[in-house]
């Protein structure tokens, strides 16, 4: 069934239009994880697929590898995250010019966590960028990136409040970010409030959900906590007493993940960010109910052309 079928709205003539992200992998098991996932999501063309920049810049060198990878052995549009932590702007502009050198020209600029997570303690390296806006000035004096930064519908832990959060986001956008993807949610009317409120201030990029699958509650329900994002009654309830049970968790997390993204569809929403935990099974599902198929009619292979060295 395609998503004329499953929506009441008529889809814009551009369609459907999903991205994913990946972590780094550690080891060579994660490695072959995240080849494999790469493999079977690859099909459904992605506008780009960002990887991750682990809290305190940790993973400098395994997400260059990540990304530059991507950018030499699939047809796929990769792009860093990168953050300002822990670093002087010389060693981030060094970065930037390697990921030059490997043909990356799309970056997710985030002012980004100390090692010991987020929560207030946040001191910028006096020789550094100091945030996220300054990153994305930065970037665009370099090269006419593509640049992608976070929002918050839910507002930032460490934001007073919703106008000090979205001028934020206006600076970022000032400065010649591209897009904004936001922290993950489960209340569609929470994050459709949010882009009326960025609209209002006259921020018009595109505010691209950050959809997360559920793979397990109890971790999505801590991480929540430390991000800001409200994890509501009735998603409790639907994995309660599933701890022991990965097969139904899955396939609740399927519905639950369908819902959200259809309802958005119905909302006029035609963008979407996937979390993918470097797993395929449950986005490329969500995919495929949105219309999107693989070149080779949705199976899942790739049919040789995404992830060259994962074959
Ligand atoms: P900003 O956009 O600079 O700020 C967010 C909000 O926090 C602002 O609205 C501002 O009001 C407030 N704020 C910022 N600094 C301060 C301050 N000093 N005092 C008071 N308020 C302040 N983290 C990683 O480490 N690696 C990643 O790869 C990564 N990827 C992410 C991808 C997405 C799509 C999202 C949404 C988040 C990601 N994060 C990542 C998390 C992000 O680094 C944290 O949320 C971090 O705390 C803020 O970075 P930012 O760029 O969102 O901040």
């Amino acid at each position: 069934m395609s998503i004329s079928n499953l929506s009441r709205r008529p889809l814009s003539e551009q369609g459907i239009k999903v991205s994913f992200e990946f972590f780094p992998p550690k080891n060579e098991k994660m490695e072959q994880n995240l080849h494999s996932a790469v493999e079977q999501l690859a099909p459904l063309g992605p506008e780009f697929v960002s990887v991750t920049y682990g809290a305190g810049g940790s993973t400098r060198e395994r997400t260059h590898q990540t990304v530059s990878h991507l950018a030499q052995n699939t047809d796929l549009t990769p792009a860093a995250h990168l953050t300002c932590v822990d670093a002087t702007k010389e060693e981030v502009n060094e970065v930037v010019r390697e990921y030059w050198k490997a043909g990356v020209r799309h970056f997710v600029a985030l002012r980004g966590d100390p090692v010991s997570g987020v929560g207030g303690n946040y001191r910028p390296n006096p020789e550094g960028y100091q945030n996220a806006a300054e990153l994305v000035a930065g970037l665009k004096a370099f090269a006419d990136f593509d640049i992608s930064v976070s929002a918050y519908p839910e507002k930032h832990p460490e934001s007073p409040d919703f106008a000090t959060d979205i001028d934020m986001l206006k600076r970022k956008v000032d400065n010649g970010a591209t897009r904004a993807i936001t922290q993950f949610f489960f209340d569609n009317d929470t994050y459709e409030r949010y882009v009326e409120r960025v609209r209002r201030a006259g921020i018009y990029v595109p505010i691209v959900p950050g959809i997360v699958p559920i793979h397990n509650f109890k971790a999505i329900a801590n991480f929540s906590k430390t991000c800001g994002t409200h994890v509501p009654a009735w998603l409790a309830e639907r994995f309660e007493g599933l701890e022991n049970d990965p097969k139904t968790t899955a396939l609740v997390a399927s519905a639950v993940a369908a819902e959200q993204v259809m309802d958005l569809v119905e909302r006029g929403v035609e963008d979407f960010h996937f979390y993918t935990m470097n797993r395929a099974d449950l986005v490329y599902a969500i995919c495929h109910m949105l219309g999107l198929r693989g070149q080779n009619g949705g199976n899942g292979s790739s049919g040789g052309n995404s992830d060259r060295s994962a074959a």
